[in-house]
């Protein structure tokens, strides 16, 4: 069976105090994952250590960065590497979030640099796609994701692919409160399957994990990665309340 993943996405916030005390409660109150579940914390840089020690005799939780540079290393003050995140246990980092796309500026060259040296590092990408609304509303968001996984993704090779986890995020639905119905996410999640098996074989398709991101709570989870295509979620409000990602945690195949 594919990982079925919950992934938090604390994006820039939380005190180091509240982020210790949210994975403490968190970690207290869920009972033990299944071999084929994850939970995954994408947290800021600077608490990736603080974290990862708390998750540290805690099967199946792994800690994210939100991001890295896509330059190995030098001259890039403020910038964090692929090798830093390493160096100090990162798992899986996020890669093409649309927050970083739109505010950052940053393009698929990027992206596929940042995604050559997470593999370098052993770093697993958590690479996110998705369509903004325009898109949506003209109904060509199956050729826009297609493009996106073609430009960043398509230069791997199928066991580089395999260390993947896909989030397709719909950009009308992330921080929005509007979801996509599950219908709408099962037919992309299919989808992006599909590509990825045009390309790859049905092999890799079927063992990579897709998951799906815009305002997934409590109440929606359940029927969203009940769909057969979704293999759990990438939250990010939702993230920061414990019962709610408790719920969400509880909601997985
Ligand atoms: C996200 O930031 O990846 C996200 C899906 O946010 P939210 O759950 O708040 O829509």
């Amino acid at each position: 069976m594919r990982k079925q993943i919950a992934a938090a996405n604390w994006k820039m916030n939380l005190t180091l105090e509240q982020a210790n005390q949210l994975v403490d409660e968190l970690i207290s109150n869920i009972d033990d994952l299944t071999e084929d579940q994850q939970v995954i914390f994408a947290v800021p840089f600077l608490y990736l250590i603080s974290i990862k020690q708390r998750l540290n005799n805690k099967t199946n939780y792994f800690v994210a960065a939100q991001n890295c540079y896509f330059q190995k290393s030098g001259a890039y003050t403020g910038e964090v590497s692929a090798e830093m995140l390493y160096s100090i246990g990162t798992d899986y980092v996020v890669i093409g979030h649309s927050e970083r796309r739109e505010y950052f500026n940053e393009n698929h060259q990027m992206l596929s640099d940042k995604i050559a040296l997470c593999l370098q590092y052993n770093l697993k990408p958590i690479f996110c796609c998705g369509e903004p609304l325009s898109i949506r509303e003209s109904n060509t968001q199956n050729g826009y994701v297609e493009t996106q996984l073609k430009d960043s993704l398509f230069q791997l090779t199928a066991a580089q692919l395999t260390n993947f986890v896909i989030a397709y995020e719909p950009i009308w639905a992330i921080g929005t409160g509007k979801t996509a119905s599950s219908a709408q996410a099962e037919e992309m999640h299919a989808h992006i399957r599909k590509v990825v098996a045009n390309q790859y074989g049905k092999e890799v398709a079927d063992s990579i994990s897709i998951l799906y991101g815009g305002s997934v709570k409590g109440p929606n989870a359940k029927e969203i990665f009940a769909k057969e295509n979704v293999d759990g979620g990438l939250v990010g409000g939702s993230s920061l309340v414990a019962q709610e990602f408790l719920t969400i945690i509880k909601s997985l195949k």
